[in-house]
């Protein structure tokens, strides 16, 4: 940091403030974490500097000799994590590499069938406000109303009378496990390619703590820096029959030079994810959830689906009498940050919503286990079942930040207990 402190304190000011926020937050949004000390140096390392249009031993720019390199043993990694026969590291973000794979697999104007958005699909599953509802003519599956599970048989008939082109398994806010085999079935019955975005549950999957995909899809794809504690940026993993497709779509399809310093950040990311202790890291994102849902049922907080299996709760706030909106807000100023969402067949807009998020990937790469996770539930039962009272949020805050700063934070206040 002492660079920028040199020659640009007003940005090395925020960016103190910031590291401040994250040390002295407990960070809930399900689809953050905190990178190691590691990746974050490679990630701001020197080969921002460098253009490399092209792949390993095919650029189109000079002085490559490093880069293919880096990015060769970037794509081995992820291949041996992942157990798949291709891996393209170049997709800059989750919404990039969707956006690679519907080109590489369908025309404009075909159908691609992925999870209702307002139940947990992403934005780039088909929303008409994305590029991907623009161009292709998404058809959506739902839960089931009173499992709030993804319903597999609704899967199949929806699919079997739409004829997607590309069915995507993959959520951003569903606490269940994902039966990728069974979405391999359905596919197969009729003929359309599966594309599994994984980008929530990556390292689940890196530490076998959910099915993995790759006996079943077609394609992957998958952002780096959730669960999988990588840097900002995404992959996209393929059999070797859909190799050169999948590779032309990233580049020159959709993307120009690759992100070097990213693809840097993810190979020790890759790396790191390879170890045992990154398997434990995963169990116990797994055990914490559980833990947390367990709590905040007792406390009379109703969960979509009665509970996790994952790394991620979806609460419905309507069971306290407040609105997702309200309870982020009053969660945020005691500290807890977390993000609102909307519940399946919600009653409340898009933009109040009666569901908030939890995610325990971010507390678990601090060291906290269960018995956090217990004092974690009871903080966040106080807020809401008082959202308008100033002096319990303060009381919370106060509280909740001598109890952070306890907990190292990966690159910044120390090196993580989490990759040991
Ligand atoms: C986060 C996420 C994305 C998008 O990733 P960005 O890097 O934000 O573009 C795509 N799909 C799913 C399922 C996600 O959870």
């Amino acid at each position: 940091m002492s660079a920028i402190q040199d020659c640009d304190p007003e940005v090395a000011a925020i960016i103190a403030d910031e590291e401040r926020r994250q040390v002295d937050s407990l960070e809930m949004i399900a689809s953050e974490n905190y990178a190691s000390a590691a990746v974050l140096e490679a990630t701001g390392s020197v080969f921002t500097n460098k253009y490399a249009e092209g792949y390993p031993g095919k650029r189109y720019y000079a002085g490559n000799q490093h880069s293919d390199r880096l990015e060769t043993l970037a794509i081995e990694r992820a291949k041996a994590l992942f157990h798949v026969e291709h891996a393209n590291v170049q997709p800059t973000s989750g919404a990039e590499a969707n956006m690679a794979a519907y080109f590489a697999f369908a025309a404009p104007g075909d159908t691609i069938m992925g999870m209702e958005l307002s139940q947990g699909g992403h934005l780039t599953h088909g929303s008409p406000v994305n590029f991907s509802g623009r161009l292709y003519n998404f058809v959506s599956y739902t839960v089931d109303r009173e499992t709030e599970a993804i319903d597999m048989a609704a899967v199949r008939r929806i699919a079997l009378d739409a004829k997607p082109k590309i069915i995507v398994a993959g959520a951003t806010a569903y606490p269940r496990a994902i039966d990728f085999a069974a979405f391999g079935e359905v596919a197969k019955a009729c003929s359309a390619l599966l594309m599994v975005d994984m980008s929530h549950i990556a390292g689940l999957v890196a530490g076998e703590q959910h099915m993995s995909p790759a006996p079943y899809a077609g394609v992957i794809t998958s952002t780096t820096h959730k669960t999988l504690r990588g840097p900002r940026g995404a992959m996209a993993l393929c059999r070797s029959e859909h190799a050169e497709a999948l590779d032309k779509a990233v580049f020159p399809g959709t993307q120009g030079g690759p992100h070097l310093h990213t693809i840097a950040g993810k190979a020790v990311a890759f790396g790191e994810a390879m170890t045992a202790g990154f398997a434990d890291y995963a169990r116990r994102i797994v055990e914490n959830a559980a833990v947390l849902a367990e709590a905040l049922s007792a406390g009379g907080l109703r969960l979509v689906s009665g509970g996790t299996d994952n790394h991620l709760i979806l609460a419905d706030c309507g069971s306290k009498g407040v609105s997702g909106l309200k309870a982020q807000n009053a969660l945020g100023g005691a500290g807890i940050v977390t993000n609102r969402n909307t519940i399946p067949w919600d009653t409340r807009s898009a933009y109040v919503t009666s569901g908030l998020r939890l995610g325990t990937p971010a507390l678990t790469s601090r060291g906290m286990g269960p018995d956090e996770m217990r004092r974690v539930a009871a903080w966040i039962l106080r807020v809401l079942d008082d959202p308008d009272g100033e002096g319990v949020r303060e009381a919370v805050r106060a509280e909740v930040a001598e109890f952070a700063r306890a907990f190292p934070v990966p690159g910044i206040t120390g090196r993580a207990p989490v990759v040991a």
